[in-house]
């Protein structure tokens, strides 16, 4: 006699999973979880899904994710090892979810969870990608403001690929979109550079980004730079054109030196200029050690992705019936 098979309901299909990247977040992520729970419920009833990511947080996050999951079947729990810093973290949460859309937000309340209705209208118009775009930063320093600015118009002029100035990672993307980014390799990633070169249907949506709802900041200034970093050298080789550029100058300005010093030997004139002398030297050394630099940058980032090791690696997963997924 075969074996009976057990019939098995079908799982709900997932209509909407809300990612949230959370480090250090304890003091928002109540507050966080009430408000995207309404929202959530009000356009996808129960079939939605909301994916908190733990990047390794020191304070009370986990265990308020655990009992955030305890209560409300619809939370799913992933831990990280360690922080791996927001993209990564945001990577593992896309990887985890399974909603038909996916919105990926931060835990602050910076981006109003309660847009996603917005959002969800022009998904349903047809867009694959919808994303929030800036037109007021509230409660962010000057520093903060004008050193993103620059550095979206920056990376604007650099790029192949059109990247939206004043937008961050807040968005809701189309299944199709976040398979495809799921399957991009690549660990120094810079998410919002990467979904604009998916394409696609890619509609803004304007709205005013507010200040945080608790605690502090977790893109200190060393972080901030290390992600623009990612997203020129991942998205622009402009900087490696500038490098030879840079050294041709140097070259043609040493060769009109070296024509200088040679009329300077002929005239017998050759212990004066010692001053000058080591100013071209250290000069030509700088520029020299910048290029190297430039390139260094480039190669340091062939090595680490040479080396194919996971993007992130999870502890624990709780509130879902799916494997750990693999980065
Ligand atoms: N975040 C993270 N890992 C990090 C740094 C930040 O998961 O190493 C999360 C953080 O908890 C928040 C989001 O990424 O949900 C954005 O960080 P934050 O609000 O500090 O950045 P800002 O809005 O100041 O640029
Ligand atoms: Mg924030």
């Amino acid at each position: 006699m075969s074996a009976v098979e057990i019939p098995r309901s079908p799982q709900p299909a997932c209509r909407l999973s809300v990612v949230v990247p959370c480090f250090n977040e304890a003091e928002c992520i109540e507050a966080f979880h009430a408000r995207a729970k309404s929202a959530c419920e009000l356009l996808a009833g129960d079939a939605y899904e909301i994916v908190f990511v733990d990047d390794g947080s020191r304070d009370n996050t986990w265990p308020l994710i655990q009992s955030l999951a305890a209560a409300n079947p619809r939370v799913v729990g992933v831990k990280l090892m360690r922080n791996h810093g927001h993209q990564l973290a945001a990577t593992a949460g896309l990887q985890t979810s399974r909603g038909q859309r996916v919105l990926l937000i931060d835990a602050d309340l910076q981006d109003p969870p309660e847009l996603m209705g917005d959002m969800w209208a022009l998904m349903d118009k047809g867009a694959d990608v919808v994303y929030g775009k800036r037109t007021s930063r509230e409660g962010e320093s000057w520093f903060k403001r004008a050193s993103a600015s620059l550095f979206y118009r920056l990376l604007m002029r650099m790029t192949d690929v059109a990247i939206p100035v004043d937008t961050g990672d807040f968005r809701m993307m189309d299944r199709k979109v976040v398979d495809i980014l799921n399957s991009m390799p690549e660990h120094h990633r810079f998410l919002r550079g990467m979904v604009s070169w998916i394409g696609g249907r890619q509609v803004p949506l304007n709205y005013e980004r507010l200040s945080r709802f608790a605690g502090r900041t977790k893109y200190p200034l060393k972080k901030m730079v290390l992600f623009a970093v990612d997203a020129i050298t991942g998205f622009s080789i402009v900087p490696l054109r500038l490098a030879f550029w840079i050294g041709l100058v140097a070259a043609m300005m040493a060769a009109g030196l070296l024509a200088y010093v040679f009329i300077g030997w002929l005239s017998g004139e050759t212990v004066v200029g010692w001053t000058s002398m080591m100013a071209v030297i250290t000069f030509f050394a700088g520029v020299q050690l910048a290029v190297l630099g430039v390139i260094g940058e480039y190669l340091g980032r062939l090595v680490h992705e040479s080396k194919r090791r996971p993007m992130f690696l999870i502890e624990t997963l709780i509130g879902s019936d799916r494997e750990i997924p693999r980065s």
